[in-house]
């Protein structure tokens, strides 16, 4: 199959980007597209053959569900049974945007986008290109994210096509993504609404909607309970966003951390292996030795989500055997960042 790469920098619902990607989708083809998040892979979430599609072209577990993208609420009226008051309400305070809400399934969505599960995980993109796209289309598009599965997550379309050129019909090109980390999913089929993945979206600021909200305990860093619990998003049970050089995160006094990081990368290279470093705008003059890529600014969280994957990839290009990083548990977005971060790491931390 030839990929087509359309810009979509055009956020007008008659581009005739969108309008060739709408006719794709409806179909049964697949598109990837921009989101606020990162680029998803997008096919028609009712149309089980598209579904299939979209796990064979990312190489994914067919037990790990799709979110489906909506672009507008009566959709997920359409597509769920008993929906909770809730919903009504996270939807006003946050859709469209970075929030995907997992409910109880009907008819109308087939287990082969839900991995065989009867609930539905539903979300709103506010990116001008997705809602365009949704809209167009007609279509509620599936989409996890249009990477092979294990690899960092698309934040641009260079990123998609590395990983999907010649698997699927059509890449919209609408630049780098804005956000850069995958959606907060807030699970609304719990008594008390649990959140199953970290994201933009923070616990403060769902719970300002609904009163209380927990944590799944299986993905709390740190908690007694993780050991051997089973997180119940299925996607936050497999290894991902794995970079090719071993990662190690190294935590502690900012002062400590380098002195370690150059003493361990000192030592590397003196085994002839090749050395990643991830820095800040703040440290990254303090590193001696090894390719020192600058992930954002501490005093600008945002930038170090946006960044993140890239530099996953950056890393993979320059071939590197071992990577460095400091630690970003900022209060916000931190946890977030620290929960894709410490996967990519496969949890090894270094503490100083
Ligand atoms: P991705 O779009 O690649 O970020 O993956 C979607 C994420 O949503 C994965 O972690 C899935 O396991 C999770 N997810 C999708 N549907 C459900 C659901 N019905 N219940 C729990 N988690 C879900
Ligand atoms: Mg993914």
């Amino acid at each position: 199959m030839i990929t087509k790469i359309l810009k979509a920098d055009e956020i007008d619902v008659n581009s005739t980007s969108i309008n060739e990607a709408a006719e794709v989708l409806k179909r049964g083809g697949l598109v990837a597209f921009p989101t606020e998040t990162v680029y998803g892979l997008g096919g028609d979430a009712t149309d089980p053959d598209a579904s299939k599609k979209i796990y064979a072209a990312k190489g994914r577990p067919s037990d790990n569900p799709l979110i489906v993208h909506i672009a507008d609420f009566s959709q997920l009226k359409a597509i769920a049974s008993n929906l909770p008051d809730t919903a009504k309400k996270l939807a006003d305070a946050f859709w469209p945007g970075p929030l995907t809400m997992v409910v109880n399934k009907n008819e109308v969505v087939p287990y082969e986008t839900t991995g065989g599960l009867d609930t539905v995980a539903v979300r709103m993109p506010s990116h001008p290109v997705a809602l365009a796209l949704i809209k167009k289309s007609n279509v509620m598009i599936a989409a996890p994210s249009a990477n092979t599965s294990g690899r960092p997550s698309p934040t641009k379309a260079e990123h998609v096509a590395e990983d999907l050129n010649g698997k699927i019909d059509i890449i919209l090109d609408g630049g780098p993504v804005e956000i850069g980390l995958e959606s907060t999913i807030i699970d609304l089929t719990e008594d008390i609404p649990m959140i199953l993945r970290p994201g933009y979206i923070n616990k403060q600021m769902l719970e300002s909607v609904v009163g209380q909200v927990r944590i799944d305990p299986a993905i709390v860093v740190d908690s007694d309970t993780t050991v051997g619990a089973k997180p119940k998003a299925p996607g936050m049970r497999y290894k991902h966003y794995a970079p090719k050089g071993e990662l190690t995160v190294v935590k502690g006094g900012q002062d400590k951390v380098i002195e370690v990081i150059n003493q361990l990368t000192a030592e590397h290279l003196a085994d002839g292996k090749r050395v990643g470093i991830i820095a800040t705008s703040q440290t990254k003059d303090l590193y001696l030795k090894g390719e020192v890529l600058v992930i954002g600014d501490r005093d600008n969280e945002e930038s170090i989500a946006h960044n993140l994957y890239d530099i996953l990839r950056r890393f993979d290009y320059l071939g590197v055997d071992y990577i460095f990083s400091e630690c970003f548990d900022t209060p916000s977005i931190g946890q977030a960042i620290m929960n894709r971060l410490l996967k990519a790491a496969g949890q090894k931390v270094i503490e100083v």
